[in-house]
């Protein structure tokens, strides 16, 4: 049995999975504001919520560019304060005496949706996937392999620049995707528009003026984006995840609709994260 993390600048959820199979599952909201320590308060408790004696090694998912070879932090955006250099499996090491994996989150989502969801109906395309969340997470995996140098978070998909000396990221860049397509950018959006937070969707679904007008503006968006992604890594379908496409619902026809390249949902939900993290080892028991 595996315990499985999913570090997000939100929340620190985590999973007991058996065989595939989610038998347990605890969350805490990351205090990300007090910096590494509010952090590792939050992955404590998620963790120690879980911990048990059957558990035979640790599996995270995190937000920031996490080496896929040693686990370790190599950089981390404001979204993540201070956690730049962090070791996962030394902390884990040190906490439960347990071998530890971890990679970044948009890695760890494709790898879920690949062997679980929406990627199982194309095993050898070249497949992307885009997921936009607090920020914006991209994986590749050609022929239907993950790339993890090619899957990361601050300087790789989800910060190519859209928008030339557009919108500042926490990156350090401008224009970056993220500043556009993130749940955050979408809402900031419907705001100027007269829309509340989260409700771009459902006022979409019940023919909002207002709402059919930002919508547009963010298929506009994402068909550039996807255009630019697509030039950088080549793609036939691209998985979209994340927080945004859950709350697009029965609209992401509408979505598909509007951009050239083909586009399929995602079918983990918020749950992508813990099974691409329990993907990283190939003992699935
Ligand atoms: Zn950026």
């Amino acid at each position: 049995m595996k315990l499985c993390i999913d570090l997000g600048a939100t929340n620190v959820k985590g999973a007991l999975v058996r065989n595939g199979t989610i038998v347990e599952t605890a969350s805490s909201p990351t205090l990300h504001f007090h910096g590494r320590e509010g952090i590792l308060s939050s992955l404590a408790r998620t963790s120690d919520a879980l911990f048990s004696e059957g558990v035979s090694e640790v599996c995270v998912s995190s937000a920031g560019d996490i080496d896929r070879e040693t686990g370790i932090c190599t950089y981390a955006t404001g979204n993540l304060e201070d956690f730049t250099g962090f070791d996962f499996p030394a902390y884990y090491g040190e906490r439960y005496g347990l071998p530890c994996h971890a990679a970044n989150d948009g890695y760890c989502a494709l790898l879920g949706e690949l062997r679980f969801g929406a990627g199982r109906k194309f095993p050898t395309a070249n497949i992307a996937m885009l997921t936009l969340g607090s920020g914006v997470g991209g994986a590749y995996a050609p022929g239907g392999v993950p790339d993890a140098t090619k899957s990361s978070g601050a300087g790789k998909l989800g910060h190519l620049i859209l928008h030339e000396d557009g919108l500042p990221c926490n990156c350090g860049k401008k224009g970056c995707i993220e500043q556009y397509l993130s749940g955050r950018a979408i809402n900031r959006l419907a705001n100027r528009f007269g829309l509340e937070n989260d409700t771009l969707f459902s006022a979409f679904r019940a023919g909002d003026e207002r709402a059919k007008k930002v919508f547009a503006v963010v298929a506009a968006e994402l068909d550039a984006a996807l255009r630019l992604i697509d030039a950088a890594c080549p793609f036939d379908v691209c998985i979209l995840g994340g927080g945004v496409v859950e709350g697009i619902g029965e609209s992401f026809g509408a979505l598909q609709a509007n951009v050239s390249k083909q586009i399929v949902a995602a079918e983990l939900g918020n749950r992508a994260g813990i099974f691409g993290a329990y993907c990283l080892t190939e003992d699935f028991s």
